[in-house]
């Protein structure tokens, strides 16, 4: 690995201002030309592609490579034992960091609240013959917006009739009437309903998430419907117990080993070059969210974020607060590193996590510039990294510990320090749960909510900003799991 290594030193130039330029221009052109920035995501989403499909081959050639290179599997076992350790401590100072300032703050307090149950409001149900759906027409205007409710996540619900309706992807929803494609009773069968009545709110869909579902998806049992489903943990230890083995079988298993060196050696060099297309790729990315909340938000992103000033503030603050100050002091003291120029060396790879909002999109661009660049061994790095972004989110654990905390001050539910203790833990494990896609936390939230009784509702109002600060969160994620692989491998290297 090292000769091939060498080689991509001197190539190794990647373009740092054009990313910095693309991310400016991306927000400004986003918010005074979303018509036209809505068009440019097309460059986001093919860069996105070409960085999700690099993930699955880097992670498993890495985590084989790591292992081999290991050798011994006590040594295997310290690692894994101090990058849990590690990994887990640090989530832990994120959620401690967001229970105080959420609780300084109190962003929930006096708050305005989006109503979601409106139990004296008349309705009327249209069917639409053509699609086999119909409309849901409100009596009166509710102070709904197309960005409170989301098809994905949310659904309708008649009070009077007990029923539940599925709503529309496709149909425009606004303030009076709300496009369903079918309606079902409570044990979800299909159902017609009445064709007026009074009393509806707007309900969570309400995903079943428990801690066994959550260890349940970390186990492989079929490698490949993995690799499909982008579930990441699977493939990892099916990875770490295959690399083990083929150690174990000599002078037989080498030419696998140089086969699989040779994969990762390959990958990374993709990465370098996909990374020449990065500007135009963030571009786009930051450049069509931004255009899109313009166009979906009646009043703009801006006001968006005005409206949910003070959670969003706690949150970024919080974030700011771990990422640029405990982790950096980490990076300084316990890392022994000078972080200006390792910040500087990462630059790609923030922007990376900020513009794809998925830390897995970013673990190549991460992986290659921590080894290339900030010169973390390899053998660390190929271990630590994957891992770090599988199962170490601490801003998706921060984020959800102030979102929780919002909810239930929005709702003026007392919590107390048990309840507290409760969200502490249920973040934690909500972070490692959440998959290391885009907004993938929001679901974990839900978990979060229902160990302390609050109502999950509340999501809905945090849903419309949620894909910026899902942004940033992301990006937190992603330092954290540098900032972790460059300090573990400190102690490695002692
Ligand atoms: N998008 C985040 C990540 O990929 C996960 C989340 O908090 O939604 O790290």
């Amino acid at each position: 690995m090292t000769e091939a290594n060498n080689n991509t030193h001197k190539t190794l130039s990647i373009p740092v201002y054009p990313i910095l330029i693309a991310v400016v221009a991306g927000g400004l052109i986003g918010h005074y030309i979303p018509d036209f920035a809505v068009k440019t995501k097309i460059f986001g989403e093919i860069f996105l592609s070409l960085l999700f499909v690099l993930v699955i081959p880097l992670i498993m050639s890495s985590m084989i490579c790591g292992v081999t290179s290991l050798g011994d599997i006590r040594h295997l076992e310290k690692l894994g034992l101090k990058t849990v350790i590690y990994y887990l401590s640090s989530t832990l100072v994120a959620v401690l960091t967001g229970l105080l300032l959420v609780n300084f703050i109190s962003p929930g307090k006096n708050a305005q609240i989006t109503q979601t149950e409106f139990p004296k409001m008349n309705y009327s149900i249209v069917q639409t013959p053509i699609s086999g759906g119909s409309i849901l027409k409100l009596s009166a205007k509710t102070n709904l917006s197309s960005s409170d409710i989301n098809p994905k996540r949310n659904t309708v619900y008649l009070i009077d009739q007990n029923l539940i309706g599925i709503i529309d992807d496709f149909g425009t929803i606004s303030s009076e009437a709300i496009p369903i494609t079918q309606w079902l009773n409570i044990s979800g069968m299909k159902a017609e309903p009445k064709l007026s009545g009074t009393g509806l709110s707007i309900k969570t869909i309400d995903k079943k998430l428990s801690v066994t579902e959550v260890i349940k998806t970390y186990v492989p049992r079929n490698i490949f419907r993995s690799m499909i489903n982008e579930n990441i943990f699977p493939l990892i230890l099916f990875s770490l117990i295959f690399g083990t083995v083929l150690t174990t079988i000599g002078e037989k298993g080498k030419p696998l080993i140089v086969v699989i060196e040779a994969v990762n050696i390959t990958i990374i060099k993709c990465v370098i070059l996909l990374m020449f297309l990065a500007p135009i790729g963030i571009f786009g990315l930051i450049a069509g969210s931004i255009g899109d909340a313009e166009l979906t938000n009646p009043n703009g992103f801006l006001a968006e974020m005005t409206r949910l000033a003070r959670y969003s503030a706690t949150v970024i603050i919080g974030l700011i607060i771990h990422g640029a100050i405990t982790l950096v002091l980490a990076l300084k003291f316990i890392g022994k590193r000078d972080p200006i120029p390792f910040i500087r060396n990462m630059i790609p790879q923030l922007f990376t996590a900020f513009s794809t909002g998925s830390s897995m999109a970013t673990l190549p661009v991460s992986m290659t510039l921590i080894t290339e660049k900030n010169k973390v061994s390899e053998k660390v790095a190929d271990f630590v990294l994957p891992l770090g972004a599988t199962i170490n989110m601490d801003g998706t654990a921060l984020y959800q510990v102030v979102a929780a905390m919002f909810i239930a001050q929005i709702y003026n539910i007392y919590l107390g320090i048990t309840e507290q203790i409760i969200i502490i833990l249920t973040a934690t494990i909500g972070s490692i749960g959440a998959a290391a896609i885009p907004q993938a936390g929001l679901v974990t939230l839900v978990m979060v909510l229902k160990s302390v009784g609050l109502p999950v509702e509340g999501i809905g109002m945090i849903l419309s900003i949620d894909w910026f600060i899902d942004r940033c969160r992301t990006t937190v994620n992603s330092w954290g799991d540098v900032v972790g692989a460059t300090i573990i491998d400190y102690f490695e290297g002692k």
